[in-house]
């Protein structure tokens, strides 16, 4: 049988060339990782619950108009996506502060900010991605102006999509980051969200208890991060209820 290539692999995920030109297959792993990866784990079913809950969010978004990579899912850690030419920042929307907003402003975790607001740091693990203002985005020529507009405008479109979304099923979406790539099309160049939008990426607090649903469980050991993702998965139904994280190999369709 011949391998396939593998094109990168990162922390969360391994990027493989695509069964067509133009795509790649984008596998899920089960490693968790914080703090620039100094704290790792292997949590059993993670890669099968973010594949799911990035496809559920990636299908909405395509459906609204609002770009994506996605193609389709493939099978239970795999997902057909669009190759893009990575923009090297990640866009942080934050509609509560928390994390390292909370920190750099002296605010307490939870303080509603007067509307979302959007940030970008610069990708680069041997810096800790540091927060970088627009101003260094279009000297150093990570993207034009246009593009940081562009990106500015999906990202609120994502906020706006994906916290109804959880409102409805009782979360709160604290803050989340993505990645926004170019897709070029003969003589025009497209922006389209990128990377993955699951429970790894963004902040999520049941609405009536504050429990937290995503990696801060992880980060600050708050409990079993499979069963916190699987919570947010059941909520939205993109699970059947009896697939756990650590019920090994379940073929589910
Ligand atoms: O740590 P910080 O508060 O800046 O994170 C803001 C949001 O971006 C959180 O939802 C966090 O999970 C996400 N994030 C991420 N990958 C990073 C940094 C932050 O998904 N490398």
């Amino acid at each position: 049988m011949a391998r396939r290539k593998l094109v990168y692999e990162g922390k969360a995920k391994i990027l493989y060339e695509g069964p067509e030109p133009g795509t790649y297959v984008q596998y899920f792993k089960d490693h968790a990782t914080a703090f620039n990866a100094e704290k790792k784990a292997t949590i059993d079913g993670k890669g099968v619950l973010n594949n799911r809950l990035s496809e559920f969010f990636m299908t909405g978004l395509n459906s609204l108009g609002v770009p994506t990579h996605f193609i389709k899912r493939l099978n239970m850690r795999e997902q057909l996506i669009r190759q893009v030419e990575i923009i090297p920042l990640e866009v942080i929307v934050r509609n509560l502060a928390a994390g390292s907003m909370a920190k750099r402003m002296g605010m307490d975790e939870g303080t509603p900010l007067p509307r979302p607001i959007v940030e970008f740091s610069y990708k680069d693990d041997a810096l800790g991605d540091p927060l970088v203002p627009e101003e260094y985005i279009i000297a150093f020529g990570w993207a034009s102006q246009q593009d940081l507009d562009d990106m500015i405008a999906l990202a609120l479109r994502v906020n706006d999509f994906v916290s109804g979304i959880m409102y409805g099923v009782g979360i709160k979406l604290v803050d989340f980051k993505i990645e926004i790539g170019r897709i070029y099309d003969n003589d025009f160049v497209r922006l389209v969200i990128a990377d993955e939008i699951s429970p790894d990426s963004c902040r999520l607090w049941d609405i009536e208890s504050g429990r937290k649903l995503d990696k801060d469980v992880f980060r600050q050991d708050l409990g079993d991060l499979a069963d916190a993702y699987t919570e947010v998965a059941k909520r939205l139904g993109v699970m059947p209820q009896n697939v756990r994280a650590g019920s090994k190999p379940t073929l589910i369709n």
